[in-house]
């Protein structure tokens, strides 16, 4: 039986020889550990591996195992990674480090009201739809130009690059072809400022394609934790 430890340390090597096989620096490319719906001893468990990055989807789930882990693990770097509805902004603003799901010019603006001024600023990249598929939140590329300017202007949130869902499939030429469309995008809003340092893409299925087009952090849940029911 394979361990969370085990897990996430081969996620790391699949990392690792990713970027050597694009000829890049591993160290540049974060990992993300996404622990939507698994209980917090499982957390427990890939902390004590090492792991202090965090992604969560559901805010009332997120701010539940914040408030419980906040004595025992202080230094874990919570992002929220789900969608959001504008009524449910103020607990992302409160008790999260990073939100990868901007793509409305509201939910920022209200992110950035609602950022406790004893808090540092709110990490937040803009979610931006590269699929194919309709049902996918995002904003389109041209919108998300707009919207990183006027996230650039909002004192409590920090804009710190993309994030993108691609299209469910096992087709690593549909892959590849999302992968490149939002690479291209983040040079052209990364140029705009030395802050934006992040690509948020790839995940359990993806993540080689996703370090061979860029990305900086790659999102991963089932490779870890496990199937989710
Ligand atoms: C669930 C989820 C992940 C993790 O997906 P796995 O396939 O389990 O690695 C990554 N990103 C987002 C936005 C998710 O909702």
């Amino acid at each position: 039986m394979t361990t969370i430890a085990d897990r996430l340390s081969l996620a790391q090597s699949r990392i690792v020889l990713a970027a050597e096989k694009c000829a890049r620096d591993s160290q540049e490319i974060q990992l993300l550990a996404v622990s939507k719906t698994k209980p917090i001893a499982q957390i427990l468990a890939a902390y004590a591996a090492g792991q202090r990055s965090f992604g969560e989807n559901y805010v009332q789930e997120g701010q539940e195992k914040i408030q419980a882990l906040q004595q025992s693990c202080p230094d874990i770097q919570w992002h929220f990674i789900g969608p959001l509805q504008s009524n449910k902004t103020r607990i992302v603003a409160e008790h999260f480090d990073w939100m990868h799901t901007v793509s409305r010019l509201k939910i920022a603006q209200r992110l950035d009201a609602q950022r406790p001024n004893s808090k540092a600023p709110l990490n937040v990249c803009i979610q931006v739809n590269i699929s194919q598929e309709d049902s996918k939140s995002g904003c389109s590329a041209t919108e998300a130009i707009t919207l990183a300017d006027e996230i650039q202007k909002m004192p409590n949130l920090k804009l710190r690059g993309l994030m993108a869902i691609p299209t469910a499939t096992d087709d690593i030429h549909v892959q590849n072809l999302e992968f490149a469309e939002l690479q291209k995008l983040y040079q052209v809003i990364a140029a705009t400022s030395n802050d934006i340092d992040t690509l948020s893409m790839g995940m359990s299925n993806d993540l080689e394609q996703a370090i061979a087009h860029g990305s900086t952090l790659v999102r991963i849940g089932s490779a870890i934790f496990g199937a989710r029911g």
